[in-house]
């Protein structure tokens, strides 16, 4: 029984790094780091080491190998060899007899690592691989023991043989196995999440196509008034006015959408938020009286500016604009209000809208991946756009109720000028 206990407790300490990968990177638009791998291993490693599996004072068992295999794969050599120096430092503070032999199984044993952790990479095959690299971790930890330990390791046969190579064959093949599907589930979402932006400016890019041809239409009505009256100059000159301002302002709205809707690049400047506000009112009026919803924006006389990615604000913008909108599409006199202001350093933007609103269990999903109530929904505008206002040093902050209506407060940090 005390065999199955040590084997199971080395599995759910070589499941660490998994575990907290889950939960920290969650609703985060990024993959792990090189210090996350390092400090969840060292957790694994020092934990496996302090409840090693063990017959014989002095001579223990852990999942050594595999945590320092792991740290090798997805964190490179330095993550490698600092484990391995983690590793040497505690087994010589445990100490006992087994301290030397230990010390040498793992210079071997790092040494295939070291051969096999490229190969994994390229591998197709890499269930199977694993279990060699485990199997071969085993055979190792095996004949050392046995050479150092004859007669304690024949008294001890069965012990040996199931504990080793159980917690190297099975312990790698878990945790490489499920923290690979974790991080390339996480690389879809990802990618998912990038190309929502193409869902959400084909909706509003439907609206823009009426829009456009409101302009179109009167233009064409006054170009055929001056067909009919070519004498008239001055009405001419009159309706070409006209003419020239709906192109112009037409022109406007493509431009803006188009500079909106192509992919983000990555810059960071002062961003004019007042600016930005009013651009966005000209790109989304379509997309509201579509819906049927007065868009209302108020800002402040002067400028209010930002250090930003422009092109994240946008689409964050969008983002949130285009649910208030749809939060209203079915609410007779559907209203949406955005009003920016300067508050102790920071700019505060409120969206509000008198849409469906939301419930307590509802608010507490915001900006978690995937959730979405509609329809055609994907339920990842938030979570972008939560990460952007985050990475900023920006706060969101909600107020909703069902039927009633709903409340977003974003803050940025504001820059003096
Ligand atoms: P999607 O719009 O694709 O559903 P989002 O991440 O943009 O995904 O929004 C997630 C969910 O949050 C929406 O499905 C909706 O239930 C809720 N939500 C967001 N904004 C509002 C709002 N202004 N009013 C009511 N519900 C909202
Ligand atoms: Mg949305």
């Amino acid at each position: 029984m005390n065999l199955l206990k040590d084997v199971i407790l080395q599995l759910f300490f070589v499941l660490i790094p998994f575990v907290f990968f889950n939960i920290y990177y969650r609703d985060k638009m990024r993959n792990y780091s090189r210090a996350f791998i390092l400090v969840t291993s060292s957790i694994s490693l020092f934990l496996g080491m302090t409840f090693a599996a063990s017959v014989k004072e002095g001579v223990i068992f852990d999942v050594r190998y595999v945590i320092m295999f792991f740290g090798l794969v997805h964190g490179g050599i330095r993550t490698g060899l600092i484990l391995l120096g983690e590793f040497a430092v505690y087994r010589l503070y445990l100490g006992g007899e087994g301290t030397l032999v230990a010390l040498i199984n793992s210079i071997c044993s790092f040494s295939v690592s070291l051969l096999m952790y490229k190969t994994y990479k390229l591998t197709h095959r890499k269930s199977l691989f694993v279990l060699m690299t485990g199997f071969i971790f085993s055979i190792n930890a095996l004949a050392l023991t046995y050479a150092y330990f004859p007669l304690y390791f024949v008294k001890n046969l069965t012990y040996h043989l199931v504990v080793i190579t159980t917690q190297n064959s099975l312990g790698i093949w878990i945790l490489m196995s499920l923290f690979s599907k974790a991080i390339s589930d996480k690389e879809l979402f990802i990618r998912h999440a990038q190309n929502e932006k193409i869902e959400t400016m084909s909706h509003v890019a439907a609206s823009l196509a009426h829009e456009v041809r409101n302009p179109l239409t009167a233009v064409k009505g006054f170009l055929r008034l001056m067909q009919e009256n070519p004498t008239d100059l001055a009405k001419s000159q009159q309706y070409m006015n006209i003419c020239m301002d709906e192109i112009q302002r037409t022109e406007m709205i493509l431009s803006e959408y188009l500079a909106i809707s192509k992919p983000l690049t990555i810059r960071h400047e002062s961003v004019d938020v007042v600016e930005l506000l009013k651009v966005m009112r000209e790109v989304m009026s379509p997309f509201a009286i579509l819906h049927n919803v007065e868009l209302e924006v108020r800002t402040p006389e002067l400028s209010v500016n930002i250090m930003a990615n422009p092109d994240e604000i946008k689409q964050v913008l969008v983002n949130f604009i285009k649910n208030a909108i749809e939060a209203c599409a079915n609410v007779r006199k559907g209203r949406v209000h955005l009003a920016l202001s300067v508050e102790e350093g920071k700019a505060v933007l409120v969206i509000k809208d008198n849409g469906v609103g939301m419930d307590e269990g509802q608010i507490k999903r915001l900006g978690s991946i995937y959730f979405s109530t509609k329809s055609s929904g994907t339920g990842l505008g938030l979570t972008y756009s939560y990460h952007v206002i985050h990475t900023l040093g920006g706060t969101v902050s909600v107020n909703s109720k069902p039927n009633v209506g709903t409340k977003f407060s974003i803050t940025f940090p504001y820059l003096e000028q």
